[in-house]
């Protein structure tokens, strides 16, 4: 069954809810639900209309059940790739301003930079076995990580000749 919800002053603006009753299913036209995990108006309003005084289990996230706890790992999935990406941004931020600050002061003295250089590839040889990661054109190994180094001094010529 399909019930039309609009404004009572306003019936241009209308949504298309669909109420199985055999299987219990209501979708709106909105598509609220599917965006934001939280149930529109226009399903309370047909749930008002039929009489129905609880959720359908349809609309109810299982992130907010009591089972969210034990279901955790499922709601993580079904959350899908949008949920996991902005995660990996906002940790990816984070680290980059961590590092931006080190990198800052690390790279004005000769020890500090040759001692973060070498802290940081640690961790990063220690992360890419951890993780199986055979990262070919980065810091895979500390052979890689030891290519880039400080420029050698330039000797200073002296009267003609080569000095020590
Ligand atoms: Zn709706």
């Amino acid at each position: 069954m399909i019930y039309t919800v609009a404004y009572y002053r306003n019936a241009r603006k209308a949504w298309r809810v669909s109420f199985d009753a055999d299987s219990i299913q209501i979708k709106c036209s909105c598509q609220r639900f599917e965006t934001h995990g939280l149930p529109c108006a226009h399903i309370f309003a047909v749930l008002f209309f039929l009489d129905i005084g609880e959720l359908p289990k349809c609309v109810i996230m299982p992130r907010w059940t009591k089972m969210a706890k034990q279901g955790h790992e499922l709601a993580a999935a079904e959350q899908g790739n949008w949920m996991s990406d902005n995660l990996i941004y906002s940790r990816l931020g984070g680290l980059m301003s961590c590092c931006r600050r080190l990198c800052n002061i690390a790279s004005r003295n000769a020890d500090d930079y040759k001692s973060v250089r070498e802290k940081v590839c640690n961790e990063i040889i220690l992360l890419e076995a951890k993780h199986e990661v055979d990262n070919g054109a980065g810091c895979s190994s500390q052979a890689n990580c030891s290519v880039v180094m400080d420029p050698t001094p330039l000797k200073r010529r002296g009267g003609g000749g080569t000095s020590d």
